[in-house]
C-alpha cells in the first residue's frame, strides 16, 4: 500500500505511522499496527478498492448491531435490503428490498439463491429473472446526474444509501400489507445511529423490528435475494449506458476504468462522462490527466 501511495505521499507522519498520503478527497494513513485509515469524503470509496483485493477469509466476519438477531432468524419472514454500485465509477447506486417468507425459502434455494458475492453476473441475472416474479420487492436507482447533484449539495454516499434503503423497505411494506414481516434486515453500511441520523428529514422512517448486520446475505435469504435483484438491475442499467455511449463500460474504479473514462472525454467531452459517472471519484481527475498527456 505504501508503494501504491508513494506518488501521493505526505512526509509528515503522525505517531506510529508507516506512511501517509493525500489524494483528492481522501487522506490515507498506514500504521505499524497494520491498521490503515481512510479519511475524507472519498475515504469509503478508496478503502473499498483495497477490500476488493482481499481474499474472503481476510475480510471481516459478519457482525450484527442492535444486539443479536432473534433466534432462528434465517427461517423467519423477513424483508432484507442491500445495495450495489457504490464503489463503481460508472453507473447508478442501486438498492433493493425484498420480502422472503419461510414458505418461499425451499423454492428460492432450488433456484440458486445464495450469497451473490460468489456468483458471476450472468448467473446472477439468470437467477434474478426467475425470482423477481416470486419475491415482493422494490428496486430504487439513483441515476448519476442525480447522484452528482446531491453529492455537490453536500450529501454523502451513506446518506443517499440510507434514503434509498428506507424508501425501498417502505415500498415493500406497502405491497405486503396487511401482512407484516417478522423483521427487517439491512446489509449494514453504517452504524444504526448514523443510519437514522441520515434519515432525520424523511417524512416516514421505518424503525420497527429493523436489524443491521454486515454480510447479511449469509444471514437471511431475503438479503441474498435483494442483493441478486439489485445486481441485476445495476447490470441492466450498465448495459443500457454502454449502448448509449457506444463503448463497453467497465465496472469498478481501477486503472482500466480511467482509460475508458479518458476515451469518453476525448470523444464526447467531460460533460458526457459526468452523465454516466460518480463525478467526485478520483477517476475523473486521473482520466483528465490522461487526456492532457
Ligand atoms: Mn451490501
Amino acid at each position: 500500500m505504501k508503494q501504491t501511495y508513494l506518488p501521493f505521499s505526505n512526509p509528515k507522519l503522525p505517531p506510529g505511522a508507516v506512511f501517509a498520503a493525500k489524494k483528492p478527497g481522501v487522506s490515507i494513513t498506514g500504521y505499524k499496527s497494520r491498521k490503515v485509515m481512510f479519511q475524507g469524503v472519498n475515504g469509503e470509496v478508496e478503502a473499498k478498492k483495497w477490500v476488493a483485493t482481499l481474499p474472503e477469509s481476510k475480510t471481516k466476519a459478519p457482525s450484527v448491531s442492535k444486539g443479536i438477531l432473534p433466534a432462528n432468524f434465517a427461517s423467519k419472514n423477513v424483508i432484507g435490503s442491500d445495495e450495489v454500485g457504490t464503489g463503481d465509477f460508472f453507473g447508478p447506486i442501486t438498492v433493493c428490498a425484498a420480502y422472503v417468507d419461510a414458505e418461499m425459502m425451499p423454492l428460492l434455494k432450488e433456484l440458486g439463491v445464495k450469497d451473490s458475492k460468489a456468483m458471476k453476473d450472468p448467473e446472477i441475472c439468470r437467477i434474478a429473472e426467475k425470482i423477481m416474479p416470486l419475491v415482493p420487492h422494490s428496486v430504487l436507482l439513483c441515476p448519476n446526474p442525480k447522484y452528482n447533484e446531491l453529492q455537490k449539495r453536500g450529501m454523502n454516499q451513506g446518506q443517499m444509501k440510507a434514503l434509498l434503503h428506507n424508501r425501498a423497505i417502505e415500498n415493500v411494506l406497502k405491497k405486503l400489507a396487511p401482512v407484516k414481516p417478522e423483521a427487517i434486515l439491512i446489509d449494514q453500511f453504517a452504524e444504526k445511529n448514523t443510519y437514522y441520523r441520515y434519515l432525520a428529514k424523511e417524512p416516514s422512517i421505518i424503525r420497527e423490528d429493523v436489524f443491521f448486520a454486515t454480510k447479511a446475505e449469509g444471514l437471511h435469504l431475503s438479503v441474498a435475494a435483494a442483493s441478486i435483484i439489485a445486481r441485476y438491475k445495476f447490470v441492466q442499467a450498465f448495459d443500457a449506458m454502454s449502448k448509449e455511449v457506444g463503448i463497453p463500460l467497465p465496472k469498478g474504479a481501477g486503472p482500466h476504468v480511467d482509460a475508458v473514462a479518458a476515451e469518453i472525454i476525448e470523444r464526447f467531452g467531460l460533460e458526457t462522462l459526468t452523465k454516466y459517472t460518480k463525478q467526485h471519484f478520483a477517476n475523473t481527475e486521473k482520466a483528465l490527466k490522461m487526456v492532457k498527456k
